[in-house]
């Protein structure tokens, strides 16, 4: 294998360092910890072991977590009237709704309800305006992890042909509004390119690949550049295999810098939502 290996885990490691470092000044000035709230929905496995991370990576950060469980049988004019409340406790800094929310629930609307001030996975849409502007600290937690993998690579993006397959609002949208910020040439390839047959030629051209799609091995590995920094997003179970959406062997032969999946893009986006609750706390308390 030809290619660096990009894995999540010491980047993640390094970020946690800071972190922690801030939030010791902040309890410091403020006599309190950023606090990020977390509600669940009705019981959900996946949502558990997200959960699980979560509390583990506050907690050895300092940041104050409480999870809040309402059951599943919840309607949407009480969820919505839960939100508001925790909008207004002064207690809570950071609040992130987990997903998926019961049958019946517009989860959309939810997330769009909680302040932005408050918004821990920066999914509120002023939030994502301001990723359009260029303007922001905090943000989707994964394209945040994806940007975070590629500045540790010490590339310069400005003028770079970047690629990004999948334009979804929590990976791929917002990931080409950053890479765009750094003026980086970026093209987003979805459903209709691969409709028209025409995604391989589009990722040969890729200095830098970002694949979010959620079908394993849709790139091939022969599509790759020569030299270019391959970022996997996906997660796929073949098997009791966990997969990406890039043939990886292929593609780490000719990759400069890869991310193995798991283990690449995975362990830094819990940081990341650490770091955004951070960010919500100082923003909060500069006003
Ligand atoms: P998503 O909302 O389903 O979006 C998938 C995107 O891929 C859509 O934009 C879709 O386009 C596009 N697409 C589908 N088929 C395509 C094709 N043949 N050619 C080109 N584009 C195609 O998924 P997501 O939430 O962004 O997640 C993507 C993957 O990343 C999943 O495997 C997910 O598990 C993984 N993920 C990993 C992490 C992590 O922490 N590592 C975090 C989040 C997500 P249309 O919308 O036009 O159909």
């Amino acid at each position: 294998m030809a290619a660096k290996l990009l894995e999540g885990k010491p980047i993640a490691e390094e970020l946690k360092a800071k972190i922690k470092a801030e939030v010791e000044a902040l309890k410091a000035g403020h006599n309190r910890a950023p606090k990020l709230l977390a509600l669940q929905m009705g019981e959900n496995a996946s949502s558990a072991v997200y959960v699980k991370a979560q509390k583990k990576s506050a907690e050895s950060l300092g940041i104050e977590y409480e999870l809040k469980t309402v059951p599943d049988s919840i309607s949407q004019v009480e969820a919505e009237s839960l939100i508001k409340s925790l909008n207004n406790d002064a207690n809570i800094t950071s609040i992130i709704l987990q997903l998926p929310t019961p049958k019946g629930i517009d989860a959309k609307k939810l997330v769009n309800l909680i302040s932005p001030e408050k918004d821990a996975e920066g999914m509120h849409p002023q939030n994502l305006g301001k990723i359009l502007l260029g303007q922001y600290k905090i943000g989707p937690c994964t394209a945040m992890a994806v940007m975070e993998l590629l500045e540790s690579t010490k590339i310069n993006l400005y003028g770079k042909e970047a690629v990004v397959v999948g334009h979804s609002e929590i990976v791929g949208k917002p990931l080409s509004l950053m890479l765009l910020n750094k003026f980086a040439t970026t093209t987003v390839c979805h459903i209709a390119t691969g409709e028209r047959g025409i995604l391989p030629e589009h990722v040969k051209r890729a200095e830098i690949l970002i694949v979010a799609v959620g079908k394993a091995g849709i790139v091939k590995g022969d599509w790759v550049k020569e030299g270019a920094i391959v970022i996997d997003v996906g997660i796929n179970k073949v098997g009791e295999r966990i997969v990406g959406d890039i043939e990886f062997e292929g593609a780490s032969i000719r990759a400069s810098h890869i991310t193995p999946v798991p283990g690449g893009v995975g362990p830094l986006t819990t940081t990341i939502l650490m770091r955004n609750t951070v960010e919500l706390f100082k923003s909060q308390n500069e006003r």
